[in-house]
């Protein structure tokens, strides 16, 4: 390193997309930087996992930038002169090293966005921003693809990224798909049967010892459990690709069949856990769907269009239509609260300590791999926290703190959005919810449940089941005239007042109660 540089380029935590053009130079006069910040380890309390993750990946980053022979700052936690704040360290390098320019790329949270537009008049020197080269979209993409349209119907979307990228498109006629159809969802829903034997995941086994204490000895607070000699997460873009291709060639061909299914036995089922690689930007979006398509062609008597079209669209359709949300509704939409949920979070959200076993297994198995998949944290987690009208904000706390793979962009869409219908329908068209008939249909969850999945009223009623009900009547001003839920209201009002009466007693009770479910 030298004593003097014109030029600071500054990469944050999920910024380590190996492949950006600043990359491709070598440039003498200019100083990479990568901070370990307590701004950063402390906004919300997060795993642990994560923030090991975090800071394993930066200094990988680190390390591969000197590597190939570019000038490189890594300030660590603990470093004398870290100050843990973003814009004070980096006011010290300009005054360290005579710096005349920041170069950043941008943000993809609002809260990081905001910070780097003061950056420019806070240090007095031009700052430049530049893409991420990461997203298949730009920021303001999909309000424009949206302009003048009541819904923003993720679908539409979907279909506009398969024909901008080609994607499983007929050669024939590139606006149309392959084999003629778009969506192959209604072909994914099965559930695992007892004797359905799956793959214990691929995982790596660090020893993140001496990370985990510059974490304690700063006194950074934290959720979860790790294991120092046995962290399992990739952490590199090549460990992330031998993830990738794990999944490739193990869960690929059933990913779809079984996309929402839960069970005891398997904690990752055959999703792919590839969420913290692509987030922290060590695996490109493009690259991941190109490969899962090219491994679908070579093995189509093995795989079929509806697993590879699953898996395509949640890249190319959900992941960048919510960020495309994101950028569309902050930051309004971290405000919403359309149902006005006020409670508190039970405490069980934090210990995994609750008699309802999909509760249980799901919530401590997030605390002890910082992951749960999408069907858990929608229909497990996120359903009885909307059943139960726990206050988003406590909410989004939670989710944003747990995962491993948790930035806002991507979080509070889910949460707000699609599991919560805080955003009154901006994300979907009606709210995630469901009795214990979908968990039971969906997971073995219910064999093993000290709660009845059949019953709806007494001592072991399924608090799903009577909280459903419960939540379609309360919210009757607010839903009662959506057309995706008029059924279900049908089906309600057939019950007679006396059974109503009870079913809502139960539902008043277990509220009343929910710190004892
Ligand atoms: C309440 C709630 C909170 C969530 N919070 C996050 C979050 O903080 N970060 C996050 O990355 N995802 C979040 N998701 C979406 C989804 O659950 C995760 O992306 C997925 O579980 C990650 O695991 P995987 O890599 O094994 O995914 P797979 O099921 O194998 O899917 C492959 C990839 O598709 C993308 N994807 C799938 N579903 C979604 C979705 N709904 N939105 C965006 N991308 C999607 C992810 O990049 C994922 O890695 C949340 C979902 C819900 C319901
Ligand atoms: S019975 Fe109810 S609480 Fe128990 S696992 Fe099934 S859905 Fe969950």
């Amino acid at each position: 390193m030298k004593s003097s540089y014109k030029k600071v380029r500054l990469i944050l935590g999920d910024q380590l997309n190996r492949d950006h053009t600043w990359y491709q130079k070598q440039d003498s006069d200019c100083l990479y930087i990568l901070m370990e910040m307590h701004q950063e380890t402390n906004y919300v309390k997060h795993h642990i996992q994560k923030i090991v993750a975090f800071f394993l990946s930066m200094e990988a980053m680190g390390q591969w930038l000197s590597e190939s022979n570019h000038d490189v700052l890594y300030l660590k936690l603990d470093d004398p002169k870290n100050t843990g704040n973003l814009v004070e360290n980096l006011e010290g390098i300009v005054k360290d090293f005579g710096v005349s320019q920041i170069e950043y790329q941008l943000p993809d949270e609002y809260r990081l966005d905001e910070q780097m537009k003061v950056l420019e008049s806070e240090l007095g020197i031009p700052c430049l921003a530049l893409d991420t080269e990461h997203f298949l979209t730009e920021r303001d993409e999909l309000a424009k693809f949206f302009e003048g349209k009541k819904t923003l119907l993720m679908e539409s979307f979907y279909r506009y990224m398969r024909k901008k990228y080609n994607l499983l498109m007929d050669p024939m006629d590139d606006s149309q798909p392959l084999t003629g159809k778009w969506n192959y969802d209604h072909e994914n829903r099965g559930s695992i049967k007892a004797k359905h034997e799956i793959d214990a995941p691929f995982l790596y086994k660090k020893d993140v010892e001496s990370v985990i204490s510059r974490i304690d000895n700063q006194g950074v607070s934290y959720i979860g459990n790790i294991e120092t000699d046995d962290f399992i997460w990739p952490t590199t873009p090549d460990e992330s690709r031998e993830l990738l291709s794990f999944f490739l060639t193990r869960c690929l061909p059933v990913f779809g069949k079984y996309q929402d299914a839960m069970v005891e036995r398997s904690w990752s089922v055959y999703h792919a856990r590839i969420s913290f690689s692509m987030n922290s930007k060590m695996l490109h979006p493009l690259e991941v769907v190109k490969s899962a398509i090219a491994h679908w062609e070579d093995n189509q008597d093995e795989i079929t269009i509806a697993q590879v079209e699953g898996f395509v669209r949640q890249i190319i359709g959900w992941r960048e239509y919510m960020r495309g949300v994101y950028w569309k509704e902050m930051p309004d939409y971290a405000e919403l609260n359309y149902f006005d949920h006020q409670r508190k979070l039970p405490d069980y959200y934090w210990s995994g300590e609750t008699k309802m076993n999909c509760m249980q297994k799901s919530i401590q198995q997030s605390l002890d791999y910082a992951y749960a998949h999408h069907i858990q944290r929608l229909m497990v987690t996120g359903n009885f926290a909307l059943l139960t009208g726990i206050n988003p904000d406590e909410l989004d706390q939670w989710y944003l703190g747990i995962y491993i793979d948790a930035i806002e962009w991507v979080e509070i869409t889910n949460t707000r959005g699609m599991s919560q219908f805080a955003d009154g329908g901006i994300v979907g068209t009606k709210p995630y919810i469901s009795s214990a008939n979908y968990i039971n249909k969906m997971s073995d969850y219910c064999k093993g449940c000290y709660y009845d999945k059949s019953v709806k009223v007494g001592e072991k009623a399924c608090p799903f089941n009577s909280l459903y009900w419960n939540f379609y009547e309360v919210n009757r001003p607010l839903l009662g005239k959506n057309p995706r839920v008029g059924m279900m209201y049908r089906v309600w009002d057939r019950n007679s007042e006396d059974q109503k009466k009870k079913i809502l007693e139960q539902a008043e009770y277990y509220l009343d109660n929910i710190e004892e479910l």
